[in-house]
């Protein structure tokens, strides 16, 4: 078997309607898998991303839900269920940021960002997990009983002045999906992150959008250009599939370079 393929894996990705989350719905619907198009706000772009799906051969269907809330959570995945008969993959992909000063953030600024990056983490991984763990493994479909690949960023590691806030819910991703990765390891459910450096996306349209900006950008990552969503659609199938199979725990980072202390490369 193509260790790649993701062939009768249904696969939820949230916030897939735009940037990372749209390039890795495409890209596991590319690879075989029926995939649930979640989104919180403007149902057209969840039924444009569902339509490309389909026009290029794949199985998609959107299913709103804001990710940090339960009962829309617990909603979302019935229907899904209705519809596809399991899950197999869950991207928890949405995020967002609300930046200050730290002396100006309030409190409905840091509350917000945690509910979304590390609360709607929290209660779709719970989902899958119980639902992996209901079903098992199937070895026909997958080595593993399920995936579930944690979107963090560079920022679980790299602090970030003036989004202490963002920063601070991807640092407890960093341990809610090393934590989760080892307790449900020995039921074969692997747990991993994608960790994403600067990619061209709406939500850091500032940081690319003018020839200033994006050669300031630029200074801090090695590789010399800024990611492209399908970066990470690509790694996000890898990630998902048998082919990483022994791969649990693990954060991957995805950022041209840009963990490796730059500001060294002349001698510091
Ligand atoms: P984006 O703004 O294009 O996409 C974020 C998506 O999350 C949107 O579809 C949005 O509607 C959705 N979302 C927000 N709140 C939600 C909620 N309550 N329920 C459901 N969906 C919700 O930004 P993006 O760059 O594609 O970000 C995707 C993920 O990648 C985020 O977790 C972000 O932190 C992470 N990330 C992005 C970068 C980057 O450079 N773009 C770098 C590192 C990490």
């Amino acid at each position: 078997m193509n260790a790649f393929t993701l062939k009768g894996q249904p696969s939820l990705v949230t916030g897939a309607n735009s940037g990372i989350g749209y390039a890795v719905a495409k890209a596991l619907a590319a690879a075989g898998a029926p995939v649930v198009v979640n989104y919180v706000a403007d149902p057209p772009s969840a039924e444009r991303v569902v339509d490309e799906i389909r026009t290029a051969g794949g199985e998609a269907m959107a299913i709103r839900a804001d990710v940090s809330r339960e009962d829309e959570v617990q909603a979302m995945f019935r229907k899904m269920f209705d519809a596809y008969g399991t899950i197999h993959i869950l991207v928890n992909n949405a995020g967002l940021q609300r930046d200050a000063r730290f002396v100006d953030m309030t409190l409905h600024d840091w509350e917000f960002v945690l509910s979304v990056n590390l609360t709607g983490q929290f209660l779709c991984a719970r989902e899958a997990a119980r639902e992996f763990l209901r079903r098992g493994v199937i070895p026909e479909v997958s080595c593993a009983a399920g995936k579930i690949l944690c979107m963090s960023s560079v920022h679980e590691v790299i602090p970030w002045a003036g989004h202490v806030n963002y920063a601070a819910s991807k640092g407890g991703v960093m341990l809610l999906m090393k934590s989760l990765a080892q307790e449900l390891a020995p039921h074969r459910i692997r747990v991993n992150s994608l960790c994403p450096g600067a990619i061209r996306t709406p939500i850091n349209t500032a940081a690319w959008s003018t020839p200033e900006a994006l050669s300031g950008l630029l200074t801090l990552i090695p590789y010399g250009r800024i990611g492209e969503p399908e970066d990470i659609g690509r790694a996000a199938v890898w990630l998902a599939s048998d082919a990483s199979d022994y791969v649990n725990g693990t954060s991957l980072f995805i950022d041209g370079g840009m963990t490796l202390f730059p500001g060294f490369s002349t001698n510091g």
